[in-house]
């Protein structure tokens, strides 16, 4: 990769960034296209959010995606928000439109084309849910509209009510009966399962699911890009199981397309990303 004195500028805003796939996933992205753009990490603590933003606009950075913990506290600082973006609640891609920042969010889009890819379709199926943050609000939008049955489990009771109410306010765009589990153990009735809690992203954390309520049949997904403990205790259940690799990709594929208005090349993203962690995508 060149840079040049007219090379464009894009990159991560988070905090911590410094594990982030995302620059070599982008990186790989413009060189294959050969775009002169490239893709940094910007660390920003929460309490200089407000001013990274507006460095955006002062430097002229051309895009950057949002990570934990400014998803939620980014939109009162950009000029404009993607509706499916308000009505999830949280914006992971912003887009400067010559100095006028606009807000999407790629994340839930990201989630349903990684199932799509793997020929899972939640259409008319019934879809649990664990975890009721950030990641799941954007997931949940999306299987809402397709899904016949929505549950949502989290620790929190309250998070788990608000994300439901929160659904229920989309009525238009909702398909799905959406409730808060009570229980965990209504797992057994799912056909689709969703950890979208940190549960796993340590090596010595435990599943965030009873491993006795999984069945064959079920379609076992985590939004951790790694092989997590509850993926390989699901599959050998006789689960099919997914990780969040593919959610990475194609919520970076969204995003990329919004930066340059080019058609991104999917499988050198893959690849890269592939590389940099050694492992296969499912
Ligand atoms: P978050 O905002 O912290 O939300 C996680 C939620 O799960 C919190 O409400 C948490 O409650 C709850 N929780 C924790 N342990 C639980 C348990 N055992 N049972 C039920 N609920 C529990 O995190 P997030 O931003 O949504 O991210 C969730 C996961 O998705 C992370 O692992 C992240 O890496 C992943 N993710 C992946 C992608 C991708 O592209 N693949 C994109 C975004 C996020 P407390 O706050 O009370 O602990």
């Amino acid at each position: 990769m060149k840079i040049t004195a007219k090379t464009k500028v894009t990159g991560l805003i988070g905090y911590p960034v410094e594990h982030s796939l995302s620059p070599v996933m982008h990186n790989s992205a413009f060189e294959a296209l050969e775009l002169d753009y490239c893709y940094v990490t910007f660390s920003v603590e929460p309490s200089r959010l407000e001013e990274a933003i507006r460095g955006i606009r002062a430097l002229g950075i051309a895009g950057i995606n949002v990570t934990i913990p400014h998803k939620e506290a980014v939109m009162k600082f950009l000029d404009r928000i993607d509706e499916e973006a308000r009505e999830i609640g949280a914006v992971n891609t912003v887009v400067n439109k010559e100095g006028l920042l606009i807000g999407y969010n790629t994340d839930g889009r990201g989630f349903m084309a990684s199932l799509n890819e793997n020929c899972y379709f939640p259409q008319g199926k019934r879809v649990f849910i664990v975890g009721a943050g950030g990641a799941s609000k954007a997931v949940a939008y999306y299987l809402s509209k397709e899904a016949s049955e929505l549950f949502i489990y989290d620790i929190d009771r309250q998070k788990s009510l608000n994300l439901v109410n929160h659904l229920k306010g989309h009525g238009k765009v909702s398909m799905a009966k959406v409730t808060v589990a009570e229980d965990i153990s209504t797992i057994r009735e799912a056909d689709i399962v969703i950890n979208a809690t940190p549960i796993g992203l340590k090596p010595e954390d435990p599943s965030p699911v009873d491993i006795e309520l999984l069945h064959k049949g079920q379609i076992v997904c985590d939004l951790i890009y790694k092989e997590t403990r509850l993926l390989r205790e699901a599959s050998m259940k006789g689960c099919q199981t997914i990780n969040g690799l593919g959610m990475l990709l194609w919520q970076g594929v969204f995003a990329f397309e919004l930066w340059t208005g080019k058609k991104p090349p999917v499988e050198v993203m893959r690849k890269a990303l592939m590389e940099a962690l050694g492992v296969r995508l499912k």
